[in-house]
């Protein structure tokens, strides 16, 4: 099949390795991949690839999937962005590409509290609603009111937070897809001051506690287990308990410095880190019962 001609603005490259596109540095190669600064531009290419019936998939920062060998046949496109503005009561409106430290920054000069949790947290905005990301017992969802969407079919919607449906690293988006184009959270006015020192903090903790920033991973594999009255184990300590550490699959090994942090020594695949967490998945579950969900996402 010839290849799809992308008109003027649309700016394409063809067959491009995903693995370069996420933080893993895991995937196959793109038939169309497209970087997009423009939010106009975003959801005009959307409505092109839907009338031509082009699979499509959005990205941010790629902090949090890896993708199969046979990498999309479609068009990925790599959200960027990133405009931030303080609106009245302590509102921050961000553009889905804005990074959680662009946020961050911007709370700390303009004195508004409530985003120190997500203080080194990696990736966009975007992202951080799709999985509900978050650390320290707080999460995006939380502090989300409002989002500006384009659905499936094409349309522009304002919704409220009430449609994400958000509970441990989950959103209805996993469910209905959509794209987030920007998000307002709601803060509060604090001290600057104090509010750098609890981010500076937190970035100090999880630079002690995680592998250096240029590993390649995709941070936690899986997620924590919740008991029946909500308590949290993380999936750390079962995993340590079965030798995470030491075990590996090729290139698709277990960091040193935490248990259920997977990550690319060189060249794993897909599949060697599919193999690395049904071997982890079948010795938590022998010794204990318990069966380990997934975090991260998989896109074949
Ligand atoms: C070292 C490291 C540490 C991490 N620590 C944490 C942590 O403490 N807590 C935590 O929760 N996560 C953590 N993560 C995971 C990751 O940082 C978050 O999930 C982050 O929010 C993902 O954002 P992203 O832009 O990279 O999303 P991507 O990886 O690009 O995409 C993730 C998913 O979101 C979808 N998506 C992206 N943008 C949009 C959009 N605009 N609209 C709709 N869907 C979209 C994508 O299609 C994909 O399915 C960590 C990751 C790493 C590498």
């Amino acid at each position: 099949m010839d290849p799809l001609e992308f008109p003027p603005p649309f700016v394409v490259q063809h067959n491009v390795p995903l693995a370069d596109f996420t933080h893993i540095r895991i995937g196959g190669p793109a038939d169309y991949l497209s970087i997009i600064r423009d939010q106009n531009i975003f959801i005009e290419i959307y409505r092109f690839c839907r009338d031509r019936d082009l699979p499509f998939l959005i990205l941010g920062d790629g902090t949090n999937v890896f993708f199969s060998e046979k990498g999309y046949r479609g068009l990925v496109a790599v959200i960027q962005f990133d405009q931030l503005n303080v609106v009245a009561k302590n509102a921050v409106v961000a553009e889905a590409g804005a990074t959680l430290d662009q946020i961050r920054e911007l709370c700390i000069e303009k004195g508004l509290t409530g985003f120190e949790f997500a203080s080194g947290i990696p990736g966009t905005i975007g992202g951080a609603i799709y999985g509900n990301a978050g650390a320290y017992g707080s999460n995006v969802g939380e502090i989300l009111t409002r989002a500006k969407i384009l659905t499936l079919e094409g349309e522009i919607k304002f919704v409220d937070k009430s449609v994400f449906k958000f509970a441990y690293r989950h959103s209805d988006l996993k469910v209905n897809p959509a794209f987030i184009l920007q998000a307002e959270l709601q803060l509060a006015k604090g001290d600057p001051a104090a509010i750098k020192r609890q981010c500076d903090e937190i970035i100090r903790i999880r630079t002690h506690k995680l592998p250096p920033s240029e590993t390649a991973t995709a941070g936690s594999w899986f997620k924590n287990i919740k008991d029946e009255h909500g308590n949290a184990t993380a999936a750390a300590k079962y995993l340590d308990a079965v030798g995470s550490k030491q075990t590996n699959v090729g290139d698709a090994a277990v960091h040193i410095k935490h248990a259920n942090i997977f990550y690319n020594k060189g060249r794993a695949t897909a599949t060697d880190m599919l193999k690395l967490q049904e071997i982890l998945q079948q010795r938590v579950y022998e010794k204990f019962g318990i069966r380990l969900e997934r975090e991260v996402i998989y896109i074949q």
